[in-house]
């Protein structure tokens, strides 16, 4: 049977406390003394200090399984296997002590010898020019050349928008053609699901200043990163990392509120994948201090559960439902987040005021829309201005899926090219807005409050001075 996703991340602390690492519990997903950040998105962010020399570490080898949040992935959660905005993050590192040699030596031991993952199947990406690691792969470990990729900045290069960064190596396990793209030319850094980024060697020998200017670091650093759910999925050859042992209970109480059997829909598998993520990720932060509001953190909370909310909608669950599912995320994480089941009730209650909230602006859009219909049907027209749906969603937050859903069920069509010129106005006059105000000020919700319920561009704006992918 294979190791069960808490099982994973203890041996992966004792692993490295066998390696002298100390262990630490998981840092907040609020970061500490660090307005450059909204959410902690990597191990790594909330020991910046500890990696540019601001502050002394507690060890110089350093391990945790790190909480973190990535809205920016969040057009991705459902439909790749791979990608949840909450997940947790294993990582060793290193404060000016050991550096490549070791990180890739011990990242292929417990991956090899405690996760007794079939090496054939493992390949390592390195930066361009990085001969050095290269080498470490190559002639140490063994890798054959056929299965050691050369990536470019975007993947192998770590950064925040300041502080450490530096050449990474990455290492991909391959789940087989039936997860690919088809392209026979595909390989690690290819966007499909074949070959899947489970760990994340970030070589830190830089501190970048707001300039972005690279200055070396008199003693280069290791910061590494592996996503747990993820490695979890591959040793459970799951199908995605939803479906996992901690998770499925979560999916599953999802099907059983809707009535509807997995697997059997594919836009609905989709909803349910995204519900089971956002309840995740909406109770963690909720535990963390973090509560709904109009701006910042508590804007992007509000965000995740509106959207849930609106796939619940779409499965055809009618009422509040996400709080219940709050308590299937804290029976499976308990164990390791004992502050989950100290805040249970709290939690529930937070999201069940949010989404109670929520029902009701889809209500008041409800009734306003049935009066344009009636409209419409008096004036012998068969469709819904782009400028009326458009008010609809600006200043109610109705979503316009469910406009033309609504439109549609009585026979009715919504003039598409209207409504999408009334956004791309309104988008403009958002950036305008925005370039007046400072690095997060736009996130306040003024008058956009309730807009883009379902999209993510709004979330991307943070990740981009937040976190450039490695
Ligand atoms: P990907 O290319 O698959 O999007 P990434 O390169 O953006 O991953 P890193 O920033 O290198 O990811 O993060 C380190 C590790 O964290 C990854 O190798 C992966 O195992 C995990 N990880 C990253 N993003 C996610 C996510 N959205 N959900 C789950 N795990 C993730
Ligand atoms: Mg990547
Ligand atoms: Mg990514
Ligand atoms: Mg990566």
């Amino acid at each position: 049977k294979p190791l069960g996703l808490h099982e994973i991340r203890s041996a992966f602390l004792d692993y490295f406390e066998q390696n002298e690492h100390l262990a630490l519990p998981s840092f907040s997903l609020v970061p500490q003394g660090d307005k450059s950040l909204l959410l902690i998105g990597a191990g790594m962010a909330p020991m910046k200090k500890f990696f540019t020399g601001e502050a002394e570490p507690p060890a110089h080898r350093v391990c945790t399984s790190q909480k973190c949040i990535r809205t920016g992935d969040i057009e991705n959660v459902g439909k790749t296997d791979r990608h949840a905005t909450f997940f947790e993050m294993l990582g060793n590192f290193s404060f000016g002590d050991y550096f490549k040699r070791e990180a890739i030596h011990w990242a292929w031991g417990f991956l090899t010898d405690v996760l007794e993952i079939d090496p054939n199947l493992l390949w390592a990406t390195v930066y361009l020019d990085d001969d050095e690691a290269y080498a470490i792969w190559n002639e140490e470990i063994g890798l054959p050349k056929e299965r050691i990729v050369r990536l470019g900045k975007d993947d192998n290069f770590w950064e925040l928008a300041v502080g450490p960064s530096g050449p990474c190596s990455e290492i991909y396990f391959d789940r087989g053609e039936k997860h690919g793209c088809g392209d026979p030319d595909c390989k690690p850094g290819c966007d499909c699901d074949r070959y899947i980024e489970v760990w994340n060697l970030v070589f830190t020998q830089f501190d970048k200043d707001e300039e972005g200017e690279y200055h070396p670091l008199s003693n280069p650093n290791i910061d590494t990163g592996m996503g747990l759910e993820r490695i979890a999925s591959v040793l459970q050859e799951a199908n995605n990392i939803f479906e996992i042992d901690a998770i499925h209970a979560i999916l599953e109480d999802i099907c059983a509120m809707a009535d509807y059997e997995y697997g059997t829909d594919k836009k609905k598998d989709e909803s349910v994948r995204v519900i089971t993520d956002h309840i995740r990720a909406i109770t963690f932060m909720i535990s963390d201090s973090i509560v709904p509001s109009n701006e910042g953190r508590g804007y992007v909370e509000r965000r995740l559960t509106r959207r849930a909310a609106k796939h619940g909608r779409n499965l055809g669950i009618e009422g509040a439902f996400l709080y219940k599912l709050s308590e299937s995320v804290i029976d499976s994480w308990k164990v390791q987040y004992k502050e989950l089941d100290d805040n249970r009730e709290v939690i529930a209650r937070v999201i069940k005021r949010e989404e109670e909230r929520f029902l009701k602006t889809l209500e008041t859009g409800m009734s306003l829309l049935d009066e344009e219909i009636e409209k419409l049907n008096k004036e012998g027209k068969k469709e819904l201005s782009g400028a009326e749906a458009f008010k609809l969603y600006d200043t109610y937050g109705f979503p316009v899926d469910l406009t033309q859903e609504i439109l549609a069920e009585s026979g009715f069509t919504l003039d598409e090219a209207g409504f999408e010129k009334e956004m791309e106005a309104q988008k403009v006059r958002a950036r305008e807005a925005r370039d007046d105000s400072d690095e997060i000020g736009w996130s306040s919700a003024s008058s956009f409050e309730l807009n883009d319920v379902d999209e993510a561009i709004e979330f991307v704006g943070y990740e981009t001075t937040e976190v450039t992918e490695a």
